[in-house]
Formats: structure tokens, C-alpha cells, sequence
């Protein structure tokens, strides 16, 4: 989905806005699983340190996928990060002179985290959300759709759906568990399309 993110010029805004003293601001990454949600995350993360921006990360912790101190991406790019239990412990490890704050997994914060963003985009901040839109069965998964609505910015990453190969918006669970929060990768999930989407468990894709 590179050509999406051809628009992205947030780093180009930053330094005009920069001179002027503007106020910061939200950006929202959203789409299902393997969509690159985590890769454009770190991305952008990569970029404002190369800026030599002072970047801040951190992951709630019931995600202990690859390693606690780091956010990944399925592709394997890794990025250092601070894992916090709720946004309120997040916002007391918040360094003042810190400008860019990175944020994956935002699906798994408790709401408090919605007025958390806005308070650091206030304070002048870069603030760049990752987190799952909806879950296995399709419903919107708070709080990621009330940060969709604070944010200035928002980007949709899409998969491609296993079973036929078209654009794919949805988290497939194909394992037996009917929690909202089942942790897992492709041993749990697959990207699907709208037509292939079952809202509820199905068994996964086989190729011959
Ligand atoms: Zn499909």
C-alpha cells in the first residue's frame, strides 16, 4: 500500500509549523492485521529521529508478541518501546522535551487514552497511534474508532485477503476462542476481504 503513503508530508508540515509555534497533533494508522499498521508506524518513527527528533514509544502491555521492549511488525521491523498496563502510566513516563510520541497496539489501552493524545497533541506533540479498527467480528474496536474522530491526521493500511486475493479489511480468527482479545499472529489470524469474512471463527486458508 506504499502509494497511500506517498501523501504522508506530516515531517515536511512538522518543520513548516515549527517557526510558528503551532500546537502538535494526532495521527491515526488503522486496518486489520498484517496490513502493515506496525511497519508504518516504526516508518514514521525512524523518520523524526533522523530529524533528530526526541521520540518516545510505548505499547500496552498484554501484547508479548516478539518482545516486551520493542513494537514489530510482521515483516520484522523492530522498534524500541516502553510497555505500559494503562494510558495514565503512560502519561507519567512522559518526558516534557520529548516532540514525537509513538504508540502501538492503541486497541488495547483503556479510553482514558483518547484524552491522554489530546492532552500531548496540546502540549505540542506529534502524537502517531497504531491499532486494529475492528475486531474478529468486525465491530469497532475501542478505542481506536473515538481516536479516529480526534485525529488530524489518519491513515487506512489494508492486507490481502488469503483465500482470493483481494483487498482485505478484516482480521479472520481462526482459532476457537471467542474473547475479543486473543493474542496471536498467523497461528490465530489471517487477513480477509469482505466476501470472505466470516464473523465468527473459521478454519484457515488451505492452498494446495
Ligand atoms: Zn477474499
Amino acid at each position: 500500500m506504499v502509494e497511500e503513503f506517498a501523501f504522508d508530508n506530516t515531517e515536511e508540515r512538522r518543520k513548516s509549523r515549527q517557526s510558528s509555534g503551532d500546537a502538535g497533533w494526532i495521527e491515526v494508522i488503522v486496518g486489520s492485521m498484517f496490513s502493515g499498521k506496525s511497519e508504518e508506524l516504526i516508518r514514521r518513527l525512524r523518520r523524526a529521529q533522523i530529524a533528530r527528533q526526541k521520540v518516545q514509544v510505548f505499547k500496552p502491555t498484554i501484547d508479548n508478541r516478539y518482545s516486551i521492549e520493542q513494537i514489530a511488525s510482521h515483516s520484522g521491523m523492530t522498534h524500541v518501546s516502553k510497555p505500559v498496563m494503562t494510558a495514565a502510566e503512560m502519561m507519567a513516563q512522559m518526558e516534557v522535551d520529548t516532540q514525537v510520541v509513538g504508540i502501538d497496539e492503541g486497541q488495547f489501552f483503556d479510553m482514558a487514552i483518547v484524552e491522554a493524545v489530546n492532552e500531548l497533541a496540546r502540549s505540542g506533540k506529534r502524537v502517531i497511534i497504531a491499532g486494529l479498527d475492528q475486531d474478529y467480528l468486525g465491530r469497532p474496536f475501542e478505542p481506536m474508532p473515538q481516536l479516529l474522530s480526534i485525529a488530524e491526521f489518519i491513515t487506512k493500511t489494508h492486507a490481502i485477503c488469503v483465500k482470493c486475493g483481494n483487498t482485505a479489511n478484516y482480521s479472520q480468527r481462526t482459532s476457537a476462542s471467542t474473547e475479543r482479545v486473543e493474542v496471536g499472529a498467523s497461528d490465530k489470524y489471517e487477513a480477509r476481504c469482505r466476501r470472505c469474512f466470516v464473523p465468527h471463527s473459521d478454519v484457515p486458508t488451505v492452498h494446495d
